[in-house]
């Protein structure tokens, strides 16, 4: 298999503390050496060993690449009205999330494939490299599976939403659509999904209507993640933790109690901060959750209503400004953050051994992804390949996208 050395790195992050300095295991003037599929040796720049390529990364700065654990990339329209609404005073409700659903049933295959692979592209340029993906935008048997069909193609990190609102045909039987997504609708997505996925808030699904979800999801086999406390403390973060949830998702309200639970549980707190910001949300939580050591990591949320963002340099530049995250503690949370919300280890860091997804950068620190927010920093996104590679309909896994 064919080597490449990365030389001449400016600032590597490892993000193992063995390494270097920090959580971020920061080297200066270092080199790494990758083949097709893994980390091969991480090391001082005038060390490193010689390889079949060399990547000359002339003095910029080398990240993991993005583990973004939390999108809902497969769907149709837009909701650009519902934005400036918001922004002029609207509170959000999750009641937009059916217009989602009218515009997602109504799209044809091709257009939706079409679509996802064009919000795919962007954030893969922005330099994510892992990226789940939910269903959702359907709420029907057949529909919520064509959609997870879509986002099998192009990530293992599948995630079933059939609990994400009561669709409007349901409005009436509440319980009536609990059992389907238990019933038919889980038999039917299940073998196309690693994880379960329930919105347990004000709007969507109560704690009790959530757990019967998720109890028959982990009982098909499916791991678990929450969407919960985005719009008030309404016990989705006690029960993500009552469930062992791999992630509770959001995490905008929480209470004395909650902080306790999660800090005291395997489950790690991501944090969305487009959401945040386009729902002009408090931002607080960040800081109390990082003070009391609870494990965060950071997503773009990438979705028509709240967080239509495909960038992390975006999220990070939130996090640091409005979450008043250190740039360390977001670019953490970004990579291998977001790698322990999947419960991987393989992903989010460059220890040797690691998948060989690497990001160089065009500027000589990673913290130019906050300071210079909004502009385009990545030069190059190495994505590895392996046997675990998708060979789906768009063909981009695995290729080097140039920023
Ligand atoms: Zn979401």
């Amino acid at each position: 298999m064919a080597t490449r050395v990365i030389k001449n790195i400016g600032e590597l992050t490892t993000n193992d503390p063995s390494l270097g300095v920090g959580v971020t295991g920061r080297l200066l003037d270092a080199a790494i050496v990758i083949d097709d599929e893994h980390v091969l040796w991480v090391g001082p720049n005038g060390e490193a060993p010689e390889a079949d390529e060399m990547i000359d990364a002339r003095d910029s700065a080398v990240i993991p690449g993005f583990v973004d654990s939390h999108t809902h990339l497969v769907f149709a329209g837009e909701r650009s009205e519902e934005f400036e609404a918001r922004m002029s005073g609207t509170p959000y409700d999750g009641g937009g999330i059916a217009t989602t659903v009218a515009s997602t049933r109504a799209t044809s295959d091709v257009e939706l494939r079409r679509a996802t692979n064009e919000r795919l592209v962007a954030l893969r340029a922005g330099g994510v490299t892992t990226v789940e993906i939910k269903s959702g935008y359907a709420l029907t048997v057949d529909g919520e599976s064509r959609l997870l069909d879509i986002a099998g193609n192009i990530s293992d990190e599948v995630t079933f939403l059939g609990a994400h609102v009561v669709p409007e045909e349901y409005a009436t039987d509440r319980d009536g659509y609990v059992d389907l997504v238990c019933g038919p609708m889980l038999e039917a997505c299940a073998p196309k999904s690693k994880w379960a996925d329930v919105f347990c808030d004000r709007g969507a699904f109560d704690v009790d209507e959530s757990r019967t979800v998720l109890s028959a999801a982990r009982a098909a086999g499916l791991q678990l993640r929450v969407h919960g406390n985005q719009l008030g403390s309404t016990g989705g973060v006690a029960l993500a933790v009552e469930m062992d949830a791999a992630s509770v998702d959001h995490c905008t309200y929480l209470n004395d109690d909650d902080l306790e639970r999660l800090c005291a549980s395997k489950t790690v707190a991501t944090l969305l901060p487009g959401a945040d910001f386009s729902t002009r949300a408090d931002c607080s939580s960040a800081r109390r959750l990082l003070e009391r050591g609870a494990v965060v990591a950071l997503a773009t949320d990438c979705n028509p209503g709240t967080s239509y963002v495909t960038s992390m340099g975006f999220v990070l530049a939130i996090a640091v400004r409005d979450m008043r995250m250190d740039f360390d503690e977001a670019l953490w949370s970004a990579t291998r953050g977001g790698a322990m919300a999947l419960r991987r280890d393989d992903v989010g860091h460059l220890r040797v051994g690691a998948r060989a997804d690497v990001v160089i950068l065009d500027a000589p620190r990673a913290a130019h992804l906050a300071y210079r927010a909004g502009s385009q920093l990545v030069r190059q996104v190495i994505v590895a390949q392996g046997p675990w590679s998708k060979t789906g309909w768009y063909g981009a896994r695995g290729k080097i996208v140039d920023g």
